[in-house]
């Protein structure tokens, strides 16, 4: 079988929504409808560590704001996963493999792409881990489409998703 030379990067909670912290998830595994898009349109995918599950508080963390996780400790954690991540997308860029994009989850304090919560509700921002991320591509001079997946709204996700494919 030949390769189909596309790869798009994923975080953690997108194929395993036991990471998400208490009460968050919204599916009991795997979004279901992120792997079959992706697996009908050829792409592999590829998941990324949880940061808040591997450095921070673990699988029984209850719900925290930005403000909680923004230590030096956990920013530096989410910069070597950016630029190990960034690695990762080097090397496929380079083999001429099509990166389709990095996704994140919306109203994540770590994953958010433009919003992140506070309390129960939703406001603009960015995750940790993504701005960290966005320093790091600023650094190395090459842009990835981020894309926030929101959990409460995946027919506008899944849109945002098909008209990239279909220009990718
Ligand atoms: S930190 Fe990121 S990968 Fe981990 S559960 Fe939150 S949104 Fe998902």
């Amino acid at each position: 079988m030949h390769r189909g030379r596309k790869v798009v990067f994923v975080s953690h909670c997108i194929l395993n929504q036991n990471a998400k912290s208490i009460g968050r998830g919204k599916y009991p595994g795997a979004i279901r409808e992120l792997i079959e898009l992706f697996a009908e349109a050829g792409v592999g995918i590829v998941q990324l560590p949880c940061p808040q599950l591997d450095f921070n508080s673990g699988l029984d963390r209850k719900p925290k704001n930005k403000s909680s996780y923004d230590k030096k400790d956990y920013r530096g954690a989410c910069k070597k996963l950016s630029s190990s991540l960034l690695k990762q997308v080097e090397g496929y860029l380079q083999k001429n493999y099509t990166v389709i994009g990095i996704l994140g989850v919306e109203s994540s304090p770590t994953c958010g792409v433009q919003q992140i919560a506070n309390g129960s509700r939703s406001v603009p921002g960015k995750g940790i881990f993504i701005e960290e991320l966005e320093i790091e591509m600023q650094k190395k001079n090459f842009q990835v489409p981020v894309i926030g997946i929101n959990l409460n709204n995946m027919y506008s996700s899944m849109e945002k998703l098909q008209s990239l494919l279909k220009y990718t």
